[in-house]
């Protein structure tokens, strides 16, 4: 096992990993910008260093900065959390280079699921269900039309380097299309270096629905059941639930074979979410995730397994500690993202906390940044942390998480918990009706505010 990993992030993620360090044994380094230095992932960690300043690309993202930290502290390991480099195919290849062990896939994995043209030709291949779509990048506005009429319309355009939502947009006609391809195109460009954007078809009622895989060096494979992320707003996750009510068990056992049979032809190594979209009982691959992520607690809480050891202990060589697969999940658990922004216009609310209390109790855990008077830097993601429960049902689940949101104390920022407590509080999500439009709808007819 290692002695000292570096922790290549920021936030509640860089919190989170180093608990994971302590629990194991090994010493952290956290590394951080100027405007991180009072932070508590460094006050927590046994050595930092200051990489450099305010902006991402001069800290978090500064390659040469994180592997002269690695070097001079003597870290044997680097943790990429999630954003960042997590996803930095090159960055995992120079650390191996230079013999630190890059917690996380195989650097032509992560190059393989980074281009999600890539991606879904390997789902295809894999005998993965996909969603019918334009098969490759498109840049010509007649060949887009021609392949959107034979897909049908509603089609949506997605950038082939994409993430967090960007270079979406939703075409119900061809001259929509025709309007939307280009702007498309240049958001892509302009987010990801990377213009290509290819087609899918737009899915009018679906859920999200994902599942959380682990592999080892030694071929086993573990999926650790599905999560529900259903709830978001512009594409991304608000809140997030396991087990998804909505699978029966012949289709919850269908989607885990293909799954680990894809993990089995691939030779996926470490933690990774395969990404589908579920609509009228069939699943639809739409990307791979390999990395932590965000709302990998929820699956903890009902596995029992820390995906974040699990992850160190397969890069240390070790294998999977359960490898049992599926496994069988203990109960419900919903986890809400807490985010430094207004609760209506979503602007974000950096600044200082003036005050923060963590609620408690049976079955509440709290992954957070936030302490009593600490600051909220403007420059990074708002998301500051994330209030999960656990219950023995789903109704369980959802009164304590009731009660856990009233409990909660975060004064000086805004946060996004009065529109958690509001939201928890419809009928709809005591029913877990909704697909991935419901939140927006809520929010456009006012119903929340
Ligand atoms: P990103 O990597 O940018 O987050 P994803 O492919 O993971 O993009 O999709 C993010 C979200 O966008 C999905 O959870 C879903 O809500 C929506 N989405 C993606 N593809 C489609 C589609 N074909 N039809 C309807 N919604 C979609």
């Amino acid at each position: 096992m290692f002695k000292k990993v570096l922790i290549a992030n920021r936030g509640e993620i860089a919190v989170r990993i180093h608990r994971a360090c302590k629990e194991l044994g090994i010493k952290t380094v956290a590394v951080h910008s100027t405007a991180d230095a009072d932070a508590l992932h460094v006050r927590l960690a046994d050595e930092s260093v200051c990489i450099g300043g305010n902006k991402a690309s001069e800290s978090y993202l500064n390659i040469p900065a994180i592997l002269s930290a690695a070097e001079v502290t003597d870290a044997e390991a680097i943790h990429p959390g999630y954003g960042f480099l997590s996803e930095n195919a090159k960055f995992a290849e120079i650390c191996a280079k230079l013999g630190f062990t890059f917690i996380g896939p195989k650097p032509e994995h992560i190059d393989l699921m980074g281009d999600k043209i890539k991606a879904i030709e390997f789902a295809k291949t894999s005998g993965l269900p996909t969603i019918p779509g334009s098969g490759g990048a498109i840049s010509d506005i007649e060949i887009a039309v021609k392949a959107a009429e034979k897909i049908g319309f509603p089609v949506i355009t997605k950038a082939a380097a994409g993430g967090g939502g960007r270079g979406m947009k939703v075409a119900h006609t061809a001259a929509a299309l025709r309007g939307a391809l280009h702007v498309a195109m240049s958001e892509a460009q302009a987010n990801f270096g990377d213009n290509r954007v290819y087609l899918e078809k737009y899915l009018e009622q679906p859920r999200h629905v994902e599942l959380q895989v682990l592999c080892d060096s030694q071929g086993n494979v573990s999926i650790l059941g599905e999560r529900d992320c259903s709830l978001q707003r512009r594409h991304q996750k608000v809140i997030e639930e396991t087990p998804c009510v909505a699978l029966t068990s012949a289709q919850r056992h269908r989607i885990t074979k293909q799954v680990t049979a894809a993990c089995q032809k691939m030779k996926y190594l470490g933690a990774g979410t395969f990404e589908f979209l579920f609509e009228n009982g069939e699943f639809y691959f739409i990307e791979m995730n390999t990395r932590l992520q965000v709302e990998h607690p929820v699956t903890e809480m009902v596995t029992g397994i820390d995906i974040v050891a699990e992850q160190i202990r397969i890069a240390a060589g070790e294998p999977l500690r359960c490898k049992k697969s599926p496994v069988t999940p203990r109960g419900h658990s919903i986890e809400c993202r807490i985010n430094a922004e207004d609760p209506l216009t979503f602007i974000p609310s950096p600044g200082k906390v003036t005050d923060y209390f963590a609620p408690g109790g049976p079955g509440v855990r709290v992954d957070s940044m936030l302490y009593p008077s600490c600051t909220v830097p403007p420059y990074y993601d708002a998301t500051v942390g994330k209030l999960i429960v656990h219950g023995a049902t789903r109704a369980e689940c959802v009164t304590r998480l009731a009660r856990a949101l009233d409990e909660m104390v975060v004064d000086g920022i805004k946060t996004n918990l009065p529109l958690h407590r509001k939201l928890v509080s419809t009928k709809m999500f005591e029913k877990a009706d909704y697909t991935i439009h419901t939140l927006e709808k809520l929010l456009a007819s006012e119903r929340l505010k």
